[in-house]
């Protein structure tokens, strides 16, 4: 026997729970539309207050030109907009939400309660609603608005969202994912909309984890939201008059590149997807960047109305649109033009030890040392507990490279009667200029490359390697030590020893793609070999035999003329015919080695390069660049400070990025403390 179930129409509150959780599928949803009806109000200034990811409570805050008394009864229901009067509105609005459904839906999901005072009403209402409708706040009582005190603006507080639609609920991952979400969606809207002020805070604490100021620009949100990856944009903007869009906004250049690609685009002032957009840009960086690497993107675009359509996915965050191929294809061209003109060279200048040279400066470069330090990372700076690029560290007491630029100043401001730009006399000035060269990055393919490659990940001890790429910098103890703490511990480093590791790996990492460091004035590999063998002869490092300083000279000048071709090629040297060294590879991007280690650099690749066997060739060669470019202490105490902010700013980012730490570097990397038990001592205290 077989029953035939009786089809039964739903009941309306189901349905309507039904479509609500599919416009509202999580707190950050909600909190959305939330945000899109406060900035279509007019507010100048949000404040968002959340409990357990949204879950409990969302609350938000504005000062917008509020509801009037008489709206108050239909604002939750559906299909009601003060946005849209007639059908033909939809396709000419211009406001963020215009289908009367986000109020609607989220009171069907949770307890709503408003509080809303407009300029010409002497005070404030206050209402709550369940399934669209006005509810008295105790059984029996009138649903009418109640006046109330209140300011300016609208208060509305949603609770205990999804209550009554358990699965959704249960589907939810955790309250902290859902924070993360929430505040992911703040702060997109927050630098979109610099000017308006923007707070967002759970409940309990009084700090707000988003608080952006009234009159802020758009980058000082991005630096404040994202951090230093602010001083890597260039601006895009352009009107495309035929196709009926403009577009606005920053992108990151080819020295930017990260994991994630960071995306915040807005249609016509709406948060949204759009993974064609996304698939072109990625196009477009990935002959830029690095393999793996991505860019970060604030993209705006304000397209007429009529092409838009949102109404693609429930939750509207996909976009379509018409002419979507022309429209990517200016977009691109717009981003083509603005990362190629940024692509001008820097100049940076060093000084270089030659004959005769008896009191050379410190290596220093024209621009100013903080924009050449980037965080290769676009964690937002409220996801860290701690950072280390812009929290104070103990090299605040060692080196501030503004105070160093200033002392600088005064000091030639003292010997006025030189030219500030001008290096003393007796030193030789080698100008580097580091160029940006944007050329297709090559797949190596090479098998001896691809096997030190794996030889360097067969040596690797996890757990080291998960030490330095993710830790926060301390600060440099010496010339040779720095502390770095991951998690609960501080290590003691030895990164002249880490640094030696770290920079072999990056160029067989970066084998055939280094970027080059031009040396302005050619330099004579005979002479830097003439000096060598001197500072060699001097420290007895060389056996008196019967070779002469000149066979050896001439026979090394030889053997890289002849090899010149393929250093340019595999590891961007430049060498002349006629035997003069004019590039160097650019290992770390702006790092420039100690031009005191040169010489002995060019003469240990005669004596130490096994130029035969092409794997050989590529590990003795790699290994030798290691040494050139590791962090030595300098010879003269006046170039400590430059160095020291070079390890900081320059060398211990790329640990983060690019290394494999081998077990070999154990002895190198020691645990001094335990954070734990250092909170326990000092509460003893
Ligand atoms: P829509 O935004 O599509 O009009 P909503 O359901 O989001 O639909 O909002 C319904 C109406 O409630 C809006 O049209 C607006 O008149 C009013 N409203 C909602 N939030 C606010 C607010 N923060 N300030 C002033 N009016 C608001
Ligand atoms: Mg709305």
């Amino acid at each position: 026997m077989s029953t035939i179930p009786s089809i039964k129409k739903l009941d309306q509150a189901v349905v309507n729970r039904i479509a609500a959780g599919e416009v509202i599928q999580r707190p950050a949803n909600a909190l959305k539309e939330l945000i899109e009806n406060s900035l279509d109000a007019g507010s100048t200034q949000i404040q968002i207050l959340i409990k357990d990811g949204g879950l409990k409570l969302l609350q938000i805050q504005d000062n917008g030109h509020g509801i009037r008394k008489e709206d108050m009864a239909i604002v939750c229901e559906r299909f009601t907009t003060s946005k849209l009067s007639k059908f033909e509105d939809l396709s000419s609005i211009a406001t963020h939400g215009f289908r009367g459904e986000a109020l609607a839906s989220i009171s069907h999901v949770a307890h709503i309660s408003i509080t809303t005072k407009t300029a010409d009403s002497p005070c404030a209402y206050r209402a709550l609603y369940a399934d669209g409708k006005l509810i008295p706040a105790q059984p029996g009582q009138s649903a009418d608005p109640k006046p109330c005190a209140g300011n300016n603006g609208t208060q509305i507080t949603a609770e205990d969202l999804f209550f009554n639609v358990p699965t959704r609920r249960k589907a939810l991952k955790s309250p902290s994912d859902e924070y993360n979400r929430i505040l992911d969606i703040v702060s997109r809207y927050a630098i979109h909309n610099a000017g308006v002020s923007f707070a967002c805070r759970k409940q309990g604490t009084t700090m707000a984890d988003i608080q952006t100021k009234n009159g802020a620009s758009i980058l000082d949100n991005i630096r404040l939201l994202h951090g230093s990856v602010a001083s890597e944009l260039l601006p895009v903007k352009n009107t495309f008059d035929q196709l009926g869009f403009t577009l606005d906004g920053y992108v990151s250049n080819a020295n930017y590149s990260v994991k994630k690609m960071t995306f915040l685009l807005f249609i016509n002032h709406r948060a949204v997807e759009s993974s064609s957009i996304k698939r072109a840009i990625e196009n477009i960086y990935s002959t830029l960047l690095p393999k793996g690497g991505h860019p970060f993107i604030y993209l705006s675009l304000e397209l007429d109305p009529k092409n838009v359509d949102v109404n693609v996915h429930p939750t509207k965050k996909e976009v379509h649109f018409l002419y979507e191929d022309k429209i990517i294809e200016a977009i691109s061209d717009t981003f083509q033009q603005a990362l190629e003109s940024a692509n001008s060279s820097r100049t940076f200048y060093t000084q270089a030890l030659l004959p005769g040279a008896s009191n050379p400066t410190s290596d220093a470069d024209d621009e100013e040392p903080s924009s050449s330090s980037t965080r290769s990372s676009n964690v937002p700076e409220y996801k860290y507990v701690r950072t280390d690029s812009r929290v104070t560290t103990l090299d605040t007491f060692l080196y501030n490279p503004e105070n160093a630029a200033r002392a600088a100043e005064t000091l030639n401001a003292e010997s006025s009667s030189t030219d500030s730009s001008q290096p003393p006399v007796a030193s030789v000035t080698t100008t580097c200029s580091v160029e940006v060269i944007k050329k297709t990055r090559v797949e190596v393919r090479l098998t001896s490359v691809l096997n030190l490659r794996k030889e360097i990940k067969k040596q690797e001890n996890a757990k080291l390697t998960a030490i330095l790429s993710n830790h926060t910098f301390i600060g440099c103890v010496d010339d040779v030590l720095a502390l770095i703490q991951h998690e609960q511990s501080i290590y003691l480093v030895n990164y002249t020893v880490a640094s030696e590791e770290l920079i072999y790996q990056i160029v067989l990492h970066e084998f055939c793609n280094m970027g080059q460091l031009k040396l302005s004035t050619p330099v004579s590999i005979r002479e830097y070999l003439a000096v060598a063998l001197d500072i060699e002869r001097h420290n007895g490092t060389l056996p008196d035999n019967l070779v002469s300083n000149e066979e050896i000279i001439e026979s090394i000048t030889t053997t890289l003329i002849a090899r010149a071709e393929m250093l340019h090629e595999y590891f961007s040297f430049e060498i002349s015919a006629e035997g003069d060294l004019l590039a160097l590879p650019m290992i770390i991007r702006d790092y420039i080695p100690s031009m005191d280690k040169l010489p002995v650099f060019l003469l240990r690749l005669g004596t130490e390069v096994d130029w035969e066997s092409e794997k050989q060739c590529f590990y003795t060669l790699s290994k030798e660049l290691a040494l050139f470019y590791s962090a030595e202490p300098p010879l003269r105490s006046e170039e400590r400070e430059d160095y020291l902010w070079k390890v900081q700013h320059l060398i211990f980012p790329c640990f983060k990025t690019h290394f494999v730490a081998p077990s070999s570097l154990k002895e190198f990397v020691t645990p001094l403390a335990n954070l734990a038990d250092l909170y326990k001592i000092f509460e003893r205290c």
